[in-house]
């Protein structure tokens, strides 16, 4: 990584301890990527943003304040990002992944909240993630409980704004999300101290909509035997799509796409024809969570589709673009967020019948449900979620776990013996 040290001390940051992550980061995205075999060329731009992730993105953003402009650090995908690019204004995603922030965070929540949170709260804590200090609002949501009680201890350090997320979808629902949309839309114009017209939500809703277009073909091409992209590295295009500048990353996943097209012409792919074709469905998988991907790719099958909010729920479902008016445009936001299924919302069928489509969509061979530990909404969910799969006869394991190394061999074991059981 080339030198940032000035831009860490400029942002307040532990600098001894964030040491210790950047020595860590290189020989972990090297075991876990660069070992595998016939990698797309396309990866390259990928390579490059993890390889540079505590710097090139995090200097644009310092960049982007310098010109004052404001950033928001968001952490769930019902933030519509459309409305802080409007406002010129920048969205990145916060989520954290690693176990490193973990401690950081166990000094001021119980130790049994999700490790997600935990992440999140002790990156900020600890004065060692970029993003977390350049954020000039953090935005959070009323989603799970333990997110809720975290925003009030961030915001003792870092102004955070919390979205009201209904957890029904009754007609009322939807309109009390516009609602919320609007207060939004009066809050980030208030902090970047710009107006949000009409062409430039407009202007924004196609921006984000190119985005998820990017994805939607990234994941298409997933669709094939043999699939021409490891699930690794869907799952690291996905984790990358959270933060970086949303048109260069739409433009960078359409040209890897190009390539990935090619190879489905040619009959070329990066797992044999009769690898076993898994699912993964649950919690989100923030970055560098690559654990159980890792695990399931390293014992002979590939990961085909995501079901969580790492995958296909954050991009299936474009806004619609016909809308001039604010007012309609708000509208149009409000119903197309309020299609993702999040185990936060009760019912929440429509997740089954997603994973259902997905399995035909995706030709699957096997489901892991996988939670975090002490995720209680996709932990609980789970039973109705295994209950529908078995009913449809489609095998399926459970697994839950963390961001430690711990139970890595204890999950490969069981992986193993799922494959053995899909008899591939
Ligand atoms: S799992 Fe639910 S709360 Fe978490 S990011 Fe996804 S939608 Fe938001
Ligand atoms: S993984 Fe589960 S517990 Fe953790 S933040 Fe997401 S919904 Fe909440």
């Amino acid at each position: 990584m080339a030198d940032y040290r000035q831009m860490w001390t400029d942002l307040g940051m532990d600098l001894e301890k964030h040491d210790l992550l950047c020595e860590a980061l290189p020989d972990a995205f090297a075991g876990v990527f660069l070992a595998q075999e016939n990698r797309p060329e396309g990866m390259d731009y990928f390579n490059f943003v993890v390889a540079e992730i505590h710097g090139v993105r995090p200097a644009e953003l310092v960049e982007h304040q310098k010109n004052g402009g404001k950033v928001f650090g968001t952490f769930c995908v019902y933030v519509p990002d459309e409305v802080v690019f409007a406002a010129g204004g920048i969205a990145t995603g916060l989520c954290g992944g690693s176990q490193f922030w973990v401690p950081g965070g166990e000094k001021v929540l119980p130790a049994n909240t999700c490790p997600l949170i935990k992440a999140s709260v002790g990156a900020r804590l600890d004065k060692t993630c970029p993003f977390f200090r350049i954020a000039d609002m953090f935005i959070g949501e009323t989603t799970c409980d333990g997110k809720k009680k975290a925003w009030e201890i961030l915001n003792q350090d870092v102004p955070v704004y919390v979205m009201d997320l209904p957890q029904m979808k009754r007609e009322k629902d939807i309109a009390a999300w516009e609602d919320e949309i609007r207060l939004f839309i009066q809050k980030i114009e208030a902090v970047t101290g710009n107006k949000i017209t009409p062409q430039a939500l407009a202007d924004n809703i196609k921006l984000i909509n190119a985005k998820r277009k990017a994805l939607i073909r990234l994941y298409n091409t997933r669709k094939n035997t043999p699939v021409p992209i490891s699930g690794k590295d869907a799952l690291l295009i996905t984790q990358i799509a959270f933060y970086d500048d949303p048109a260069r990353f739409a433009a960078q996943t359409n040209a890897l796409c190009e390539e990935l097209e090619q190879r489905i012409a040619r009959g070329e792919g990066v797992f044999p024809a009769d690898a076993p074709r898994i699912m993964v469905t649950g919690s989100p998988m923030a970055i560098p969570n690559w654990k159980l991907h890792h695990i399931v790719e390293t014992s002979g099958a590939a990961v085909v589709v995501e079901e969580s909010c790492t995958g296909v729920r954050y991009f299936e479902n474009l806004v619609d673009e016909s809308p001039s008016t604010l007012e309609e445009q708000v509208r149009a936001l409000a119903e197309r967020y309020m299609k993702i299924n999040c185990a936060c919302f009760t019912p929440n069928t429509g997740r089954i019948d997603d994973i259902l489509r997905l399995v035909k969509e995706y030709r699957v061979d096997g489901v892991i449900d996988c939670s975090l530990q002490f995720c209680e909404l996709y932990s609980t969910e789970g039973y109705l979620v295994q209950q529908a799969l078995k009913e449809a006869g489609i095998p399926v394991m459970h697994i839950e776990t963390d961001y430690s190394e711990q139970d890595f061999e204890q999950i490969r074991t069981r992986v193993e013996a799922f494959l053995e059981m899909l008899g591939k």
